[in-house]
């Protein structure tokens, strides 16, 4: 009799290159002869694919090992073996500390080595001791990926990420990015375009590129030379069947003239920007070691509304940064009120471990920190309340992403990345259809489908 499978289950924390990573691993494990499993009860292998963003992550990682111990040693005690590892930025930032705090950890590697998964996996069953690696390799992990089968593709639906880009070189003094991903690279545009292919051959519609510094990019193009994201987002527009493009995240300084212009003048391009500004004071940008004034910003914001005046903008921002005063807080608040928000993730400054602003002397008392994040939340929520209302009676296209809650309900998203539910709308995931805008719920928009129309973009609001 053929022996079933062995089971993964990988558990995502952060970011979605995390969660791209995430699949990635997964495609090189079924390679292995592995079934994914959606909970770790039968599982073989357990892997934490962690993040290192959000306050005390390691704690929380350490923490949620000591569950999988006492799941391993009651599946030990069954005659099961549970492989446990830990990836992604803590893995690359705690390394053998892993291991010395959690025996029951079999595997530590960080983002760079994923392709050595099977390596690593037969390093441990020779030796059955635990096998760490968290040095950048030499070789480029994409050039020995498996690639996911177009039926892989096919499951995960009608919209991808794909990186383009990994790493960082601006060291922002708040950001553990460039010690756990490593030195800002680019992958070459052929790679990008021969993944972005299959993602299409299995079904996909919408690809976000991802990339920390994703408008930093700079991959080696068909000519020998370096080519821009703008660039990138020409070739890539290029395949038939890809309807739309997104990109994230970008860093102000890295928005050229280039990438503006295919805001402008690349329809598949949708009008959405990401473009973190942290802050709105020049002191705290400063301290940021951000390398922009918040003027700056707000130039580069014109730019791109000159070329795209519909487009939806995002950002991040951080309170309570270490010596942020009243005044500091409120330039952030008159930054806000000038630029007119759709969406924005905003969080209380908190220190990482081995960044320079976590040594900081004037850190903001924590009941500070929240009145501030409060104040600055309900103001970006009512913009984005302002953005989502100025959408309805206009007419757009949806992506139809997959079925909506209600019978007959498809759910989909605008070019402005909102969520809409389309009433009554036709089964056809994957494709692009004209709605109007009915309603506004809590964070989404209700539409009916309309035959055609002509283009009614919508205006961002300059104030909230
Ligand atoms: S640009 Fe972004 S990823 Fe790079 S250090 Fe700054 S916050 Fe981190």
């Amino acid at each position: 009799m053929k022996p079933s499978p062995k089971k993964v289950f990988i558990k995502t924390y952060g970011c979605q290159m995390n969660v791209y990573d995430s699949e990635r691993m997964g495609d090189v494990l079924t390679g292995m002869g592995y079934d994914q499993t959606a909970t770790p009860d039968d599982a073989d292998l357990v892997i934490l694919n962690t993040c290192h963003i959000r306050e005390k992550a390691a704690e929380k990682v350490y923490s949620e090992l000591g569950r999988y111990r006492a799941l391993k040693q009651e599946r030990g005690r069954a005659g099961k073996e549970t492989i446990i590892g830990v990836a992604g930025c803590v893995a690359q930032a705690e390394g053998e500390e892993i291991v010395r705090r959690a025996p029951a950890v079999d595997l530590v590697f960080g983002p760079q080595s994923y392709h050595r998964l099977p390596d690593l996996m037969s390093r441990f069953a020779s030796g059955k001791t635990a096998v760490v690696e968290t040095e950048f390799p030499a070789e480029d992990k994409f050039d020995h990926l498996r690639a996911p089968s177009t039926e892989a593709v096919a499951k995960r639906g009608v919209t991808a990420f794909l990186t383009a880009q990994e790493g960082c070189d601006k060291f922002c003094t708040f950001c553990v990015v460039p010690y756990t991903r490593g030195a800002e690279s680019s992958r070459p545009i052929d790679k990008i375009l021969t993944d972005a292919r299959r993602l299409v051959d299995g079904g996909v519609r919408e690809i976000t590129l991802l990339g920390q510094n994703i408008n930093a990019y700079h991959g080696e193009g068909p000519d020998g030379r370096r080519w821009s994201l703008g660039r990138l987002l020409e070739a890539l527009s290029t395949i038939e069947g890809l309807e739309r493009l997104r990109y994230t995240t970008s860093h102000p300084r890295d928005m050229d003239d280039e990438l503006i212009a295919a805001h402008r003048d690349n329809p598949k391009v949708m009008p959405y920007l990401h473009l973190p500004v942290q802050s709105g004071s020049d002191r705290i940008l400063t301290a940021m070691n951000r390398r922009h004034r918040a003027e700056d910003y707000l130039k580069i914001i014109d730019r791109i509304r000159m070329a795209r005046p519909d487009i939806a903008l995002s950002s991040d921002f951080i309170v309570g940064f270490p010596g942020e005063t009243d005044a500091d807080f409120e330039a952030t608040l008159q930054l806000v009120e000038a630029v007119g928000y759709a969406s924005a993730f905003s969080f209380k400054y908190s220190p990482r471990p081995g960044t320079p602003a976590a040594e900081l002397d004037e850190q903001v008392p924590e009941t500070l920190k929240s009145e501030r994040l409060a104040r600055l939340q309900d103001y970006l929520n009512a913009q984005q309340r302002a953005f989502h209302l100025a959408c309805i009676g206009r007419e757009m296209d949806v992506l139809i992403e997959k079925p909506g809650r209600r019978p007959g309900q498809m759910a989909g998203r605008s070019p402005y990345l909102q969520a809409v539910h389309i009433e009554h709308g036709p089964n056809n995931i994957g494709e692009v259809v004209r709605v109007c805008i009915d309603s506004v719920g809590g964070n989404s928009l209700s539409a009916h489908i309309v035959q055609s129309g002509s283009d009614s973009p919508v205006h961002a609001l300059a104030t909230g």
